[in-house]
């Protein structure tokens, strides 16, 4: 009987450094695939499918999405920076898209400042 199968088995694609956004630092990785292989009695023969791909950080041990490779140094740190909110000053930590304050989105302009001042109430 002969028994096929498949598997996923990872496999190194190349290494060198990066700038990783949980370091904070330049440091080494490893870029990963994750291939599904057509296996025959349990040996792995070829890859049949890529499954996925991730970077893995030296200094951290993370596993980060492989795009992480695309970006510079200057997009990342852009990227992981604090902001701060423009309608009520909280600062507010990256991956917050709204103000944990006021709940104003993080890609709002400043209000416009009123023309006029609102109608006095007619006193009764
Ligand atoms: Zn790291
Ligand atoms: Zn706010």
């Amino acid at each position: 009987m002969i028994i096929w199968g498949s598997k996923a088995k990872e496999s190194q694609i190349a290494t060198g450094t990066f700038f990783c956004p949980n370091c904070m630092a330049d440091s080494g990785y490893t870029h990963m695939r994750v291939s599904r292989y057509l296996t025959l009695y349990f040996i792995p023969l070829f890859a049949t499918s890529t499954l996925g791909e991730y970077v893995i950080c030296h200094g951290c041990n993370g596993q980060l999405s492989d795009r992480v490779l695309e970006f510079t140094r200057e997009q990342i740190l852009e990227a992981v920076q604090p902001w701060t909110c423009s309608k009520c000053h909280n600062r507010n930590p990256s991956p917050q898209d709204s103000c944990l304050a006021c709940g104003a989105s993080k890609y709002s302009q400043p209000p416009p400042l009123p023309s006029a001042p609102p109608p006095a109430l007619p006193l009764a």
